[in-house]
């Protein structure tokens, strides 16, 4: 057991994100003093209003089982859920994995009263948790450390726009639009967000984003998109050698306790929250468990990365209708997506031959053993001239950040730094 659990010792935590507001909720409902320290003015503050998916095919119990098991109160914010996706092929064909079970919540991310973040805000306030923010404060001073990302593997870029087009989702498979990742569509009461992910580092990051919008507006005629502001934000992904070190907590994507290959994290993210917490509690003991419950699927998601890095839109096609296929034969599109992410004895195996050419050390990491997975370089076939109609979404968006539109793409030092070519 922690010796924060001995008593009256208050615990510090260092992030007011997912994680830690997880973990500080549990650990003050259990009478603990807590003060939970954010260097930003406000919990959701790293994201400006994106939507973002709670996904629900990892793993057969359903997220929000476990949330009102540990405890929490999903009706403290927004979600909408959905059952269909629309799958797009890159040669653009649209199919439509669906399934009976709730496939994925859409939720908000930032400030806004209905997003998770102060959904979890306002829990941890009512069980008593002291939230401090703009409150700078030393890893070293700090029991349970879950500020987010630190160094970049991978960014999004997006555009939130409102629309008159109904409720929608779609998931494009395009290593041109996002190299080695995916781009998506989400609309959810009038507001859009179209987004693209890049798995490999660009220069003129922003013609990805314009071209990936000009081609939802050309398969999508009925958008009529119109741009409010760019978001975007980095995604860390790193294996740890410990996750609890000199009595320190490390949780959420702090801990590297995301997805490799797609970049969910926010499950992981409360999951270890709660973990850290019953640790301090003498409830279990955190290196066991988060071994245990979590990384068997980091590791799996490190070994379809591995793969995903090799391959490009041919195998992005096969990936398509095999995804398809397994539609029919079971009539859920829930199996193929969630064989992917489930542990297999074969990506164990491929996880242990690859993290040692996949991964680089971080020499900063407090003694941890941190391997981080770096920001892979450009390929030649991502050199290439933007259409017409991208620049002249480019254009566009100058005018409207000209007369106001906000650009913010979140880093660690907390600066609005999306490179506005
Ligand atoms: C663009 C984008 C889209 C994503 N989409 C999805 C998705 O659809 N589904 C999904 O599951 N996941 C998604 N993710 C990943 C998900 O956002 C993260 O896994 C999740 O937010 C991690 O939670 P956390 O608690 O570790 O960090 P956060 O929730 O980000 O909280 C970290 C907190 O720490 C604070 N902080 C930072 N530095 C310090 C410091 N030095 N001192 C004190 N506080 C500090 C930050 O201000 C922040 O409030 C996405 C990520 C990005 C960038």
């Amino acid at each position: 057991m922690d010796e924060a659990a001995g008593g009256a010792k208050p615990v510090h935590i260092m992030g007011a994100g997912l994680s830690g507001l997880a973990a500080a909720t549990i650990l003050a409902k259990a009478g603990k003093e807590v003060h939970v320290h954010d260097i930003r003015a406000d919990s959701g503050a790293r994201f400006d209003g994106d939507f973002q998916a709670l996904e629900n095919w990892s793993m057969d119990v359903d997220f929000f089982d476990q949330l009102e098991a540990w405890g929490f109160d999903a009706s403290t914010f927004r979600t909408t859920e959905f059952h269909v996706v629309d799958l797009i092929h890159p040669d653009d064909e649209i199919t439509q994995p669906k399934s009976d079970k709730v496939a994925y919540r859409i939720v908000e991310r930032g400030t806004s009263d209905h997003a998770i973040d102060q959904g979890m805000k306002k829990q941890a306030l009512e069980a008593g948790a002291q939230i401090h923010y703009k409150s700078r404060v030393k890893e070293e001073d700090c029991t349970i450390i879950a500020c987010g990302p630190k160094g970049t593997s991978a960014v999004a870029y997006g555009e939130i726009f409102e629309t008159t087009h109904p409720n929608h989702i779609a998931f494009q498979l395009n290593d041109k639009l996002a190299p080695g990742a995916y781009s998506y569509l989400i609309i959810v009461d009038g507001v859009g967000l179209i987004c693209t992910c890049l798995w490999r580092k660009q220069s003129k990051s922003e013609r990805f984003l314009n071209e990936t919008i000009a081609w939802y507006d050309k398969h999508y005629p009925d958008l009529n998109r119109k741009p409010i502001k760019r978001v975007g934000g980095k995604g860390d992904f790193t294996i740890n050698e410990r996750y609890k070190q000199d009595g320190r907590y490390y949780i959420g994507e702090s801990g590297g306790l995301q997805d490799f290959m797609w970049g969910f994290g926010m499950r992981m993210a409360v999951w270890s929250g709660v973990l850290a917490a019953r640790d301090i509690l003498g409830e279990c003991d955190y290196e066991t468990e988060v071994r245990k419950q979590l990384l068997p699927y980091v590791r799996t998601s490190v070994a379809n990365r591995w793969l995903m890095n090799r391959v490009g839109d041919r195998t992005f096609k096969r990936m398509c209708k095999n995804w398809m296929k397994s539609q029919s034969k079971r009539g859920d599109g829930l199996v193929w997506v969630g064989g992917l992410f489930r542990p297999r004895w074969y990506k164990s195996l491929l996880y242990h031959l690859v993290t040692p050419f996949m991964l680089r050390k971080d020499p900063k990491s407090m003694g941890r053993g941190v391997r981080r997975m770096p920001f892979r370089k450009a390929k030649a076939r991502d050199q290439w001239e933007p259409s017409e109609e991208a620049s002249a979404i480019g254009t566009q968006w100058t005018e409207i950040r000209r007369s106001g539109g906000k650009t913010s793409f979140a880093n660690d030092s907390d600066e609005a730094s999306i490179s506005s070519e």
